[in-house]
């Protein structure tokens, strides 16, 4: 053991896991704005995919409308001929037979206004539900943008905060005990961070993994050595209240 005392040895891998998890929080508020990011992202991306949707849906029609009308157009320009036929006709039956084709034009002529009217109509109804879909993208775009500035702002203060925590853990790590640094480093290496690390719970447990440490194990750590967790591998030490059976300091 070291000049420091078993409890300073302890008060210190206590703060540097506490300077962990203060990185780990500020990585989860990133990754959680992040993410509210991407849901809006999304968000806009299906009230464009449903304007564009409905659009085209419009377009389609406006194109059925238009080719029946002109279907119209060249019916009424025969029938019109064909009226003009009617004066001129030399014979009754060239007379019925005109007559029958123009009542025939006239009834496919007005089926096919009914069939324009109606697709006219249609088409209208399309307009409140274009402005209600523009209107969505419109909520969908704010809603990103309010976001995505929240994310922008959030990037520097988290990024002075997280160097500001790097620095002293730096500075920490080089004042933790020789001999709990070796062991300390290997969880470093093995683990992610925070994870490297955990405080025995209640009187004898893993605060990682809940498993028991062995006696033994809770002994050594009370006489200052080192322990590594033989179930989970995260490096243990002692909590703030823990009872120090042989404490040096006492
Ligand atoms: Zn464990």
């Amino acid at each position: 053991m070291s000049s420091q005392s078993i409890r300073e040895v302890h008060e210190k891998i206590r703060y540097i896991h506490s300077l962990y998890r203060q990185l780990k929080t500020l990585a989860s508020r990133y990754n959680n704005v992040q993410l509210r990011v991407k849901v809006q992202k999304k968000k806009t991306a299906e009230a464009e995919a449903d304007y564009a949707d409905i659009k085209a849906q419009l377009d389609k029609l406006n194109a059925e409308i238009r080719q029946a009308e002109g279907r119209y157009s060249m019916i009424d320009a025969a029938l019109q001929k064909r009226k003009a036929q009617l004066d001129a006709a030399k014979s009754n039956k060239e007379y019925t037979t005109l007559k029958d084709q123009i009542a025939d034009d006239q009834r496919r002529n007005d089926a096919l206004a009914d069939e324009i009217l109606a697709q006219t109509e249609k088409a209208e109804e399309f307009a409140p539900r274009l402005t209600e879909a523009q209107n969505a993208i419109d909520q969908a775009r704010a809603a990103q943008s309010a976001v995505e500035s929240e994310l922008r702002q959030l990037v520097p203060e988290l990024k002075e905060s997280s160097e500001h925590l790097q620095s002293e853990l730096r500075l920490k790590l080089k004042e933790v005990d020789t001999e709990f640094a070796p062991p300390l480093r290997e969880a470093l290496r093995a683990f992610d961070g925070d994870q490297a690390m955990a405080p025995v719970e209640g009187e004898y447990f893993c605060g990682g993994c809940r498993m028991e440490i062995p006696m033994q194990y809770i002994v050594a750590l009370c006489e200052g050595k080192p322990y590594t967790c033989g179930s989970c591998g995260r490096f243990i030490y002692l909590p703030k209240d823990f009872t120090i059976n042989n404490d040096e300091d006492e």
